[in-house]
């Protein structure tokens, strides 16, 4: 089985482990940089991003992890895991750091209060033939795709919700939460596509 961590330092982790424990994967809570030894994917969840990073640099992590990422590691990462993704963060928190990765700008809670959560299927082909469902809560959008990256779904308005870039997924919204596996299911393809790779 792939071992698959899921950042755990705060947010949303149990509905990640939860998606990926139901299609097979070994899955790692990382909470200290000797976790992330032999993971083959990681997701980076939701939850509050200057929280994360700060929790990330206290604990040693931010740095092992970022030259993972940038070395190739399959990475998915969910709302503020997305924000942590992005190579620029409008209406960051006061010193807030980006891992980075993703050629992409992001503004964070761009889509209103918890209480103006909302629930849409998406088109998104290069997951899925069939929409996928995602659930939205006080995530952030994706201002601008650089040339690096590029779109994996959007609103019908076009306000740009998912987007790719080599090993790395970021989702404005919340698939776990509702049981969505369509994007673990493909994060763990990557990891099958690059151990067969290495060989
Ligand atoms: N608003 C959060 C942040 O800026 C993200 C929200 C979420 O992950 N559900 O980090």
């Amino acid at each position: 089985a792939p071992r698959v961590g899921v950042l755990a330092l705060q947010g949303g982790v149990r509905e990640h482990e939860t998606v990926l424990r139901r299609l097979g994967a070994d899955v790692v809570l990382v909470r200290r940089p000797e976790h992330l030894e032999g993971l083959e994917a990681i997701v980076l969840p939701g939850g509050e991003s200057s929280a994360i990073d700060k929790l990330m640099r206290i604990f040693g992590i931010r740095e092992p992890l970022q030259q993972l990422i940038a070395s190739g590691l399959p990475t998915l990462g969910t709302c503020a895991g997305l924000i942590l993704l992005a190579d620029a963060i409008h209406d960051a928190a006061p010193g807030q750091l980006q891992l980075g990765g993703l050629d992409v700008v992001v503004r964070r809670n761009a889509f209103g209060a918890q209480n103006q959560s909302f629930e849409v299927d998406l088109d998104a082909p290069e997951i899925s033939e069939e929409p996928v469902h995602a659930v939205f809560i006080r995530g952030p959008l994706v201002e601008s795709v650089g040339e690096q990256a590029h779109v994996i779904a959007a609103l019908d308005d076009g306000r740009v919700v998912a987007v790719g870039q080599g090993n790395i997924i970021g989702l404005s919204f919340h698939p776990e939460v509702a049981g969505e596996g369509r994007f673990h299911a493909k994060l763990i393809e990557l990891t099958v596509a690059r151990r067969s790779s290495a060989t």
